[in-house]
């Protein structure tokens, strides 16, 4: 492996990848998707390439590369939406693909085209080696992702799980950090995430004049059912995968952190530590369902009582809550005929990947290799990613970025000034390398 000639190939391949415009919405990934297929070609990849257009302008990648077909494949995913970036605000422009300083800059660097490149080019350059697969890899890049994957993923998952069915999905959804748990590098696997219930409360009421208030007012009435609901978070509590995340993380800490965290399964050191876990966003977001209060619309005039007024919230639930146990205690805490609840969209159950597969393993020797003293631990993603669709049917999909993120780079991704150092670059196609020969050859 020449590693001049490959590092040259991934930082021209991300810059060039960068300079598609994808923003989603609308996202108008389809010529994006056609060099990403001109590439596979090329480079000699697989010559079974497929673009689907699941809505017009939204291009869907699918490459197949063969191997035994007595071994089910190993499907390696990333999407080629990003989110908008405001120019005013960039160094270089969001959409240039600039090379400086030592970083490729741009919206998608981070998220995630830079891991849709590592593919290419590890799989380029392993073929090249005349490293034989036995088994197979599909290869997929999807619209759509950043709104929710109705475009995409799902779309993908709805039409073609037959023919796909893998034995692993490998997309996007952590990787390295640096100085977050602590001074040293810990990479996490995501195996599940939170389910989504985004929920509109309607209170109704009885209409009149501002002059005249009297006890039916919809506004008012949706104020105090708001206000039992967040005066009454969810309990703190550790699920599974919190459990055996914030074990090795603990054992990165000092004392005594390191013990209340290695032992929070226990309900006295989840006691000791609530306080601490529940003032941090992260933490607080992996240990409790959680409801977030984002639209209120009531009234539309000064001196009118409303009749009708509205709240939009954002809840997401743990992997291990029942969503109608929620509703109920939703409901309870409610405690008025006069609100109604509607669903404005949900997800299943996450599922959550296990950690004794060959998957788990090939990522956690690669991280030892190529980040000699990091850790792998399994995590939870407080968000949505496409790894849901697959997991919520019962499939092995995890989340894992081969990159090291320190804490200034944590707000980039969506953020100012996305870049990624040619250094993280090369270390994801060093480390897909390992994975991809490890499970595939
Ligand atoms: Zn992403």
């Amino acid at each position: 492996m020449d590693e001049q000639t490959i590092r040259a190939d991934a930082v021209a391949t991300l810059s060039r990848y960068v300079q598609f415009d994808t923003t989603n919405p609308p996202g108008k990934e389809m010529p994006a998707a056609e060099w990403l297929r001109d590439q596979l070609l090329r480079r000699g990849i697989t010559n079974d390439v497929t673009i689907y257009e699941p809505a017009p302008g939204r291009g869907l990648v699918l490459a197949r590369i063969p191997g035994n077909a007595a071994l089910k494949p190993l499907f390696i995913n990333h999407h080629l939406d990003v989110v908008a970036a405001d120019p005013t605000q960039w160094t270089h422009p969001p959409f240039s693909g600039a090379v400086a300083d030592g970083f490729v800059w741009g919206r998608g660097t981070l998220d995630i085209k830079n891991l849709g490149v590592v593919f290419l080019v590890a799989l380029e350059s392993l073929l090249k080696e005349r490293v034989h697969f036995r088994r197979p890899i599909i290869f997929s890049a999807v619209p759509d992702e950043e709104t929710g994957g109705s475009q995409g993923m799902r779309w993908l998952v709805e039409n073609h799980l037959t023919a796909l069915d893998p034995e692993w999905v490998w997309d996007e959804g952590s990787g390295g950090f640096k100085g977050i748990f602590g001074p040293q590098v810990m990479f996490g696997v995501a195996v599940a995430e939170k389910q989504i219930q985004h929920l509109r409360l309607v209170a109704t009421g009885e209409p009149g004049h501002g002059s005249l208030p009297h006890n039916n007012n919809a506004n008012v009435t949706l104020l105090r059912a708001l206000q039992r609901i967040l005066d009454s978070p969810r309990p703190l509590r550790v699920n599974a995968t919190a459990a055996e995340m914030f074990q090795s993380i603990g054992g990165t800490q000092k004392f005594p952190t390191s013990i209340l965290l290695r032992n929070l399964s226990s309900p006295l050191m989840l006691r000791l530590a609530a306080q601490r876990l529940a003032a941090d966003k992260l933490t607080n977001a992996l240990l409790r369902d959680t409801i977030s209060l984002n639209v209120l619309k009531g009234g539309y005039k000064v001196n009118v009582i409303p009749e009708r007024t509205e709240a939009e919230i954002d809840c997401r639930l743990l992997p291990d809550t029942a969503a109608e146990e929620f509703h109920r205690w939703l409901r309870a805490r409610i405690a008025d005929k006069r609100v109604k609840v509607e669903t404005i969209e949900s997800s299943p159950p996450s599922g959550i990947a296990p950690l004794d597969t060959p998957f788990y393993k090939a990522v956690t020797n690669a991280v030892r290799r190529h980040a000699p003293g990091a850790e792998v631990f399994p995590l939870l993603v407080p968000g949505g990613t496409d790894g849901r669709y697959f997991r919520s049917r019962g499939y092995a999909a995890y989340g894992f970025g081969p990159m090291i993120l320190e804490r200034q780079d944590m707000s980039r991704p969506h953020g100012i000034d996305e870049r990624i150092s040619v250094e993280n670059l090369m270390l994801g196609v060093k480390m897909a390398r390992d994975i991809l020969t490890e499970l595939c050859a």
